[in-house]
């Protein structure tokens, strides 16, 4: 499962950034997933309660904040919004897209005791 991977890296960066500011516990964590990114929020969910138990993130919440997605299209010549991957250009309905923006996840804050 590709989520498991991701909450592993997460957890990562949540346990780092933990340690670093001599925290106790971690309550929140919010985290950024692009619209066009290939992450189900639901396993990732999953994933998180999974790899965080029995450590300093144990039972924090976890939030996640969708950005928005934006594509180049090549026949515009233009950036342009893009709700889902595999959906056409909005202005000329090309598939020609790259995709530009919201393709990635990434840990925002977090909220330690
Ligand atoms: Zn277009």
């Amino acid at each position: 499962m590709h989520e498991m991977a991701l909450a592993e890296s997460m957890l990562e960066i949540v346990e780092d950034t933990a340690r670093r500011n001599g925290a106790a516990r971690v309550k929140v964590v919010w985290l950024e997933i692009g619209a066009l990114s290939h992450v189900a929020p639901d396993a990732l969910r999953f994933c998180f309660d999974a790899v965080t138990r029995g450590g300093i993130a144990d039972g924090a919440t976890l939030t996640i904040v969708s950005t928005p997605g934006a594509a180049w299209c090549m026949p515009c010549g233009e950036t342009v919004p893009l709700a889902r991957l595999g959906d056409a250009c909005p202005r000329c309905g090309s598939h020609q897209l790259t995709v530009a923006q919201g393709g990635e996840m990434r840990v925002k804050e977090i909220e330690i005791a």
